[in-house]
């Protein structure tokens, strides 16, 4: 057998048996009436704690423990059938509560004391008292009625399952949990509050007559003393507080010097019950609701916890992606940028393209425009260009298209704007001339050009251009130039090409 096994058996059964002797010797009036029954309390802990598979065991433990107990007192039958009525009310008790009850069981949650008010002082033990008062009748012993047999075994072992199970229960799971968190000031708390407990049952739990004075030393001071133990000490030091007090009244009881003398022994009985019952429920019951809130309000936190570093968590994840998105986004950008300047560079000849020149030259005229300066718009176009195609092959006639950029931009100053318009004709947007200047400017280029020699292979190639010029006093737009330009240009194409013409003013302001 496994020694574990053995010992708890061991353990439960000598617990079964000191509880039955001292049922049998220390809680019975002298007028024969059983105060409480503690065993009940050991088998009903040991079946709410231990596993279904180490019941049937436990059970033979405190079946012998009974036996052990009663045979002086009972016959053997009779000893044996008291052990049956205990074991099938504490199992009974245990499977019901531990139904309703989330394992592993504790008095750590309002719900296991409710559940073990109802089911265990409430209505197993009071079920299993009709056969217990019904072994006493067999017995032929008893002058006492069924009912009132009932009444007294149905009340003790209620009152001892209220007392102890709650204290059995709560100090086994804390020693099978290695005795944590033992509070060096809760011990002395409990010490102190123990102190004047005592001090206390001296007095209000005995016999004396009714002088002034001993008026304050009442039993009522033991249930602001139970909530103080439930405040302060927890569900454990609460039920040991509970124990205590039903010790001294308990004793007093069956001493015969306890305060009801005048009521009559039965009735007094029924009345410590009664009050302990209430100290109990009060002290115990108040004890699990705060054990419940202070649990809840610890799980809370600890949500919370979890929740704050959940939190920062994502905000380091969305940090590092809004990281890794703006440089993406950067990437993106210079992208971008690398494609508008594509977009924007002429391939042939590398100098802007028409759109390019389109936008560069609008910004440039609103510019000026608010400076009051004027623009000059000088529109070029080779000369029988297709011929050199002709001649020397396309090829050739790019070339010459790349070399025809050199005396262009030489020719004009560095704020001032080029660009191929497409084919072979160029355009020039020249920055605050007057109108003399800038046709000086178009002459220098057209000089320029046909200076301009362009190597191709073993050929040289010689080549001129005409040039419309157009003038731009702040009014109209770049379109309305360009198109004066190319009239003008066309004057220079039909006036026998290299050279420049400018836009006649009558026809300008048109
Ligand atoms: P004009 O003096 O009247 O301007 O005569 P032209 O031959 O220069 O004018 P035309 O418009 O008849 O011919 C232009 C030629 O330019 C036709 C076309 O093949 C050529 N051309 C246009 N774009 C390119 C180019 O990118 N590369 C080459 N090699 N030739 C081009
Ligand atoms: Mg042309
Ligand atoms: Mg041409």
């Amino acid at each position: 057998m496994n020694p574990k096994i053995f010992v708890s058996m061991l353990l439960v059964g000598a617990a079964y048996y000191v509880g039955a002797w001292t049922g049998v010797h220390q809680t019975i009036t002298p007028e024969g009436i059983a105060v409480l029954w503690p065993p009940n309390a050991i088998l009903l802990s040991a079946f709410l704690v231990l596993p279904y598979r180490r019941w049937p065991l436990i059970a033979l433990a405190a079946m012998a423990a009974e036996i052990l107990a009663d045979v002086p007192v009972f016959p053997l039958w009779a000893a044996g059938a008291f052990g049956m009525v205990n074991i099938f009310e504490a199992s009974l008790a245990a499977v019901l509560i531990r139904r309703f009850v989330p394992t592993p069981f504790n008095f750590d949650r309002l719900r296991s004391g409710w559940f073990f008010l109802l089911f265990g002082p409430l209505l197993v033990s009071g079920f299993a008292a009709l056969l217990g008062a019904g072994v006493y009748i067999l017995l032929g012993r008893a002058d006492t009625p069924y009912p009132a047999l009932w009444q007294i075994w149905w009340f003790g072992d209620a009152l001892g399952l209220l007392l102890l199970t709650p204290p059995i229960v709560v100090v086994w799971r804390w020693l099978e949990a290695g005795c944590p968190g033992l509070r060096w000031r809760a011990a002395v708390e409990a010490g102190l509050l123990w102190l004047v407990i005592g001090a206390l049952g001296l007095k209000a739990f005995t016999a004396s007559p009714p002088a002034t004075t001993e008026l304050y030393f009442t039993q009522f001071w033991f249930v602001p003393l139970g909530i103080l133990a439930a405040l302060r000490l927890g569900v454990l030091g609460a039920a040991a507080t509970v124990t205590l007090i039903a010790a001294l009244a308990v004793g007093n009881l069956v001493r015969g010097t306890h305060p009801y003398i005048s009521v009559g022994p039965q009735y007094a009985v029924w009345l410590t019950q009664e009050y302990l019952t209430i100290v109990a429920v009060v002290s115990v019951g108040l004890a699990l609701l705060l054990k419940e809130i202070s649990d809840q309000r610890e799980a809370l936190s600890k949500n919370k916890r979890a929740l704050q570093i959940y939190n920062e968590i994502l905000e380091a994840r969305v940090n590092e992606r809004t990281l890794a998105l703006e440089k993406s986004n950067q990437a993106l950008q210079e992208a971008n940028q690398r494609l508008a300047a594509i977009a924007a560079i002429d391939e042939l000849t590398g100098i802007p393209n028409r759109r390019h020149f389109r936008e560069e030259a609008q910004r440039e005229m609103s510019r000026l425009g608010k400076d009051g300066a004027e623009a000059t718009v000088i529109m070029v176009d080779l000369d029988h260009f297709k011929k050199i195609n002709d001649e020397y092959g396309h090829e050739a006639g790019d070339v010459v298209l790349r070399a025809i950029t050199g005396p262009l931009r030489q020719s004009i100053r560095p704020r001032d704007l080029m660009g191929r318009m497409g084919g072979e004709e160029f355009v020039v947007l020249l920055s605050g001339l007057e109108k003399k200047a800038s046709a000086r400017v178009a002459e220098r280029i057209r000089a320029a050009i046909e200076a301009l020699t362009v190597d191709y292979r073993d050929a040289q190639i010689r080549l001129t251009a005409s040039f419309g010029v157009a003038q731009w006093d702040g009014q109209g737009t770049l379109d309305d130039l360009v198109r004066q330009a190319d009239d003008a240009l066309y004057r220079a194409k039909a006036n026998g090409r290299n050279r420049v013409e400018i836009v006649d003013p009558s026809t300008q302001s048109a």
